[in-house]
């Protein structure tokens, strides 16, 4: 059986405001909230509102409207936390590391010299993510 949308997932409930987040941005087509387990400072996420599982079934033109926004805050996080490179990842199912399985793309700070955090590795503190939230939104 192929695999579906289930609204029933965490990033819904962020979308909704039931369960807190730090916010970076926010329009009609998306939310932009800090990761709390970061693999580098500065790594958010950028979350489609209208519900897709992965890249596999997500409709296009909802792709193209969502990629500007990726660009955008990209732009804006690379800029402000001063990083030396951004990398953008997108895991579509559970072999590809996907664990959320509403669709998001990853947007991650590469600073020359230093090492990543694995996936999962690192939870942050809020205070933390919350001034370096502040920072982004500055830029944006
Ligand atoms: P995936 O593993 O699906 O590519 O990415 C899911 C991401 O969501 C992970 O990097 C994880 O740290 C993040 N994440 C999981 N739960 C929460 C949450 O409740 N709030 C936020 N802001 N991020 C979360």
């Amino acid at each position: 059986m192929p695999s579906s949308y289930d609204p029933n997932n965490i990033f819904t409930k962020i979308i909704a405001g039931d369960i807190p987040s730090h916010k970076i941005f926010e329009d009609d087509v998306c939310v932009s909230i800090m990761d709390i387990m970061p693999e580098s400072r500065g790594h958010v996420l950028v979350v489609p509102k209208k519900g897709a599982r992965n890249l596999i079934d997500v409709d296009p033109d909802d792709l193209a409207e969502l990629m500007k926004r990726v660009q955008k805050i990209a732009v804006a996080v690379k800029k402000s936390m001063r990083a030396d490179g951004i990398l953008l990842r997108q895991s579509s199912e559970e072999v590809a590391g996907q664990t959320v399985y509403h669709l998001h793309f990853h947007i991650i700070p590469c600073y020359a010299g230093q090492r990543r955090n694995r996936h999962g590795e690192v939870e942050v503190s809020n205070d933390d993510l919350a001034e370096i939230a502040e920072h982004i939104r500055a830029a944006l």
